[in-house]
């Protein structure tokens, strides 16, 4: 098949176009490389089953596709908050311009919408019924809102037009490849604690994260996509940590006397969050296989590869 991934020089997309060519299919990689990475696409570039096609999706392209994975957006708080206005518009206007290419060339589109719709819950865990409780008018608005858009778009797109159209809402997750200077999580902790810099917990660091491992994520989508079912499905790892336990995981992995240093909660930071995975069990037959300590090794050995190259470099 040929396969349009939108993002996908970022760090979710770039996984699964590396499914997707060992899979056999055609990759169409779309990117304005806002946050994406040439370095992770590199080695497709003289793959005759790969093109690159460095494009903003605000503004109307026409390309010949049987599938659309659509992930094209800022996803951490650090770069979507950056630029607020032009997150909606990704998540509007890119999102209707994704659709209408779906629905001119009869593409089966995929959206990747997040936990975030769900905004700070007020019910746990997270089933896909509930309707979230976000405010429409904070700092992470302009994505949970955003995102909350493109999933109506994506329905009014199956109702009006027939659309094929199949929604995952992912929940928080890492691997190799985050940038290092992505502001999530995972990733700011492993950068500090790599160079023995204090690790920045927000708050009080009780609230709640589930960490889900790329390639669980990335077998999730492949069978959503490859099903009958629409969504909205929660994709996620359901084991839930507090941010403190998660920088403690992160020291003992990489150094026990790495400090703690304890920042001010950004506005509207969600309190706690789970995926309930019923669904994705029941109906995909799926569920993460990976424990947070062993996707945090595998996460740790990659970052510690780039930071050594870095340093290398600026030695010679
Ligand atoms: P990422 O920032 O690494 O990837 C996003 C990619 O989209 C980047 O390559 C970026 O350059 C590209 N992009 C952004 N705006 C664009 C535009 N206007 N036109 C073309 N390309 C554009 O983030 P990620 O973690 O790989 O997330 C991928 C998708 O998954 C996003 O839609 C995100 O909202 C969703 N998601 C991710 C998580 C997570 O924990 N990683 C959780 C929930 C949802
Ligand atoms: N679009 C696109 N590529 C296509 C088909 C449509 O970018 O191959 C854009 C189109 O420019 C429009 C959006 O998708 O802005 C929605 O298209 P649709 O046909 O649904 O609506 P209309 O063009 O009638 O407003
Ligand atoms: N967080 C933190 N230190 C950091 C970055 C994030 O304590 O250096 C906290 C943040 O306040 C939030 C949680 O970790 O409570 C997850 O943040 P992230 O930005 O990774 O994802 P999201 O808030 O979008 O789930």
């Amino acid at each position: 098949m040929r396969i349009l991934v939108t993002g996908g020089a970022g760090f979710i997309g770039s996984h699964l176009i590396d499914r997707l060519i060992a899979d056999g299919h055609e990759i169409l990689c779309l990117d304005n490389f806002y946050t994406g990475n040439k370095d992770n696409i590199v080695k497709w570039l003289d793959n005759p089953y790969f093109e690159l096609i460095r494009h903003d999706i605000t503004e109307p392209i026409r390309l010949e596709v049987d599938q659309i994975y659509h992930l094209a957006c800022p996803a951490s708080p650090v770069h979507y908050q950056y630029n607020p206005v032009k997150t909606v518009k990704t998540n509007v206007m890119g999102t209707l311009n994704m659709l209408g290419l779906a629905k001119r060339v009869k593409a089966r589109f995929f959206l990747a919408s997040t936990s975030e719709v769900y905004g700070d819950p007020e019910v746990h865990p997270q089933t896909e019924e509930y309707r979230g409780s976000v405010n429409p008018i904070g700092i992470r608005s302009c994505y949970d809102e955003g995102k909350r858009i493109a999933e109506t778009l994506a329905f009014d797109y199956y109702r009006q037009n027939k659309v094929d159209i199949r929604v995952v809402r992912i929940f928080n997750t890492y691997g190799p490849r985050m940038l290092e200077n992505d502001g999530r999580v995972v990733s700011n902790f492993i950068v500090q604690a790599l160079r023995g810099e204090p690790l920045t917990v927000y708050g009080d660091g009780s609230q709640t994260r589930s960490f889900c491992y790329v390639s669980d994520l990335v077998e999730g989508f492949i069978r959503l996509m490859n099903s009958d079912y629409v969504g909205p499905v929660n994709l996620g790892n359901p084991d839930e940590y507090t941010i403190l336990e998660l920088a403690e995981a992160v020291q003992n992995l990489i150094n026990p006397e790495a400090k703690i240093k304890f920042e001010p909660l950004p506005s509207d930071d969600p309190r706690r969050r789970r995926p309930d995975i019923t669904k994705a069990k029941t109906l995909l037959n799926w569920e993460p296989t990976v424990p947070l300590q062993q996707g945090l090794k595998l996460t740790v050995e990659d970052f510690r590869n780039r930071i050594n190259k870095e340093k290398k470099a600026s030695v010679s």
